[in-house]
């Protein structure tokens, strides 16, 4: 079992953030879960990193050259795996990865997270998604989605999909008992001037 762990490559303000991602990473680590993420030595992705090691944990980290200097390269990892793009850094992990989590971060994270999330919505994957929302930090976000879904632009399946926990037990609680969406058809498309082919999907 191994999660692909998505943070930010800053610390952040609030000392809480580090400390929850070493937490996490401990946790892991203790039950013999790996890690998998982008491989840098910098802010919580590094803390996340340093705890599993330290604790024996497995981390391999997933690199594209031109970030090795840039985020600095974790030194110590079990494996780094260097990628020519951020592409292949992200289809590296998902290969690696049972499921993945986000942890605090910043867009990057948040473009790493949707696109896993994105891509159980397709079916392209069944493997859980989730949030370590810790003191709250991805309600806003979650909330805007709901905001979506109310709209009418986010299926509630889909909305619901991920778990969202506080800390790591919760988390691969959740993940064992998880289980994947149904896939939705696409809407049918509407011939020009009449209603629907067939009736819409419930939403
Ligand atoms: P951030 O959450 O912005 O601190 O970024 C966290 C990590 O996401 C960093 O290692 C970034 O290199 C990585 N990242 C940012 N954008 C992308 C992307 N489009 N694809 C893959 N990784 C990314």
């Amino acid at each position: 079992m191994r999660l692909a762990v998505y943070t930010g490559a800053s610390r952040g303000s609030d000392p809480q953030l580090a400390d929850a991602a070493r937490d996490f990473a401990t946790a892991l680590a203790r039950r013999g879960v790996g890690i998998v993420y982008g491989g840098g030595h910098v802010g919580l992705m590094g803390a996340v990193a340093d705890a599993a090691l330290s604790c024996g944990g497995e981390v391999v980290g997933v690199m594209p050259q031109a970030l090795v200097d840039r985020e600095a390269a974790h030194p110590g990892l079990t494996e780094l795996r260097v990628v020519r793009t951020l592409h292949e850094r992200k289809a590296g992990m998902a290969a690696l990865a049972d499921g993945f989590v986000a942890l605090p971060g910043g867009l990057g994270t948040l473009e790493e997270i949707f696109e896993a999330w994105t891509w159980l919505q397709l079916g392209l994957h069944a493997k859980p998604v989730g949030f370590l929302n810790v003191d709250g930090y991805w309600t806003p976000l979650l909330e805007a989605v709901a905001s979506m879904s109310a709209a009418g632009l986010v299926h509630p399946e889909h909305r619901d999909a991920p778990v969202v926990a506080r800390d790591a037990a919760e988390l691969l609680d959740g993940f064992a008992a998880w289980r994947a969406p149904h896939r939705r058809r696409p809407d049918p498309p509407a011939p020009a001037g009449e209603g629907p082919a067939r009736p819409a999907p419930r939403m």
